[in-house]
């Protein structure tokens, strides 16, 4: 059995005596005009298609709560066990609707039924073992169709690539880049500037090596010692 371990950890219990007024928040949302059998649909607050309810602090899918609290299913997998749709109507709270079953047998009910657009992207052993490689691989066997060079999005929109204190695992800044390309051109040494800066000796080597090009280095540096050709 395999279970998504964030699932679990996210896994919200669901209360097993709801007050009046809990049950009518849930009840007065729920769109039963349709009659017994048909789709009970929520008609509050969606979040990625499904329903959700706040009870005591704590967000709750809509559905979840309707098969427990409307079904009298317990549920007794401590969150664990997914509620699943026999309708495929993701607002729906109709109790006779659902049921409980596993993250996985949910995750295989989503792929037959195609409405796994948002999950799995998960290489599980068969996907990994189905990834072509060596000259199968799409960079070997169609290689005028990668952008390289100048047709590359980072030459044709320089704009829009990321950059500098906008790349997710920026450390510097581009004030402290411009304060360590000045240093370095006053001749600092890279230890003296990473203590003066409070940043590592490594950051101001990435400076050095090339990094940071949108910051320009000041009057007179003797850096970068290739120029490129942009
Ligand atoms: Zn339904």
């Amino acid at each position: 059995m395999w279970y998504n371990p964030a699932h679990i950890m996210h896994a919200k219990v669901i209360p097993i005596n709801p007050t009046l007024s809990q049950l009518n928040a849930l009840t007065s949302k729920i769109d039963a005009s349709n009659g017994p059998g048909a789709c009970w649909e929520w008609r509050g607050t969606l979040v990625k298609r499904y329903g959700v309810l706040q009870v005591d602090k704590k967000r709750h899918k809509a559905h979840r709560l309707a098969l427990v609290w409307l079904g009298g299913e317990r549920d007794s997998s401590n969150g664990v066990l997914s509620v699943l749709h026999s309708c495929d109507n993701p607002k729906c709270c109709n109790p006779e609707h659902l049921r409980f079953g596993t993250h996985q047998e949910n995750m295989v009910e989503m792929k037959r039924r195609n409405r796994s657009n948002f999950v799995i992207a998960l290489n599980t052993p068969s996907r990994v073992k189905n990834i072509p490689r060596g000259d199968e691989h799409y960079s070997r066997a169609h290689p005028e169709k990668l952008a390289r060079g100048d047709d590359h999005g980072m030459r044709k929109n320089p704009s829009r690539a990321s950059r500098g204190s906008h790349r997710y695992n920026a450390v510097l800044t581009e004030d402290l880049v411009r304060d360590i390309k000045q240093r370095i051109t006053k001749g600092e040494k890279r230890s003296e500037i990473a203590l003066a800066l409070g940043v590592k000796p490594r950051s101001i080597t990435n400076v050095l090596s090339g990094g940071w090009k949108h910051v320009p280095w000041p009057e007179g540096s003797p850096l970068p010692l290739k120029e490129s050709n942009e």
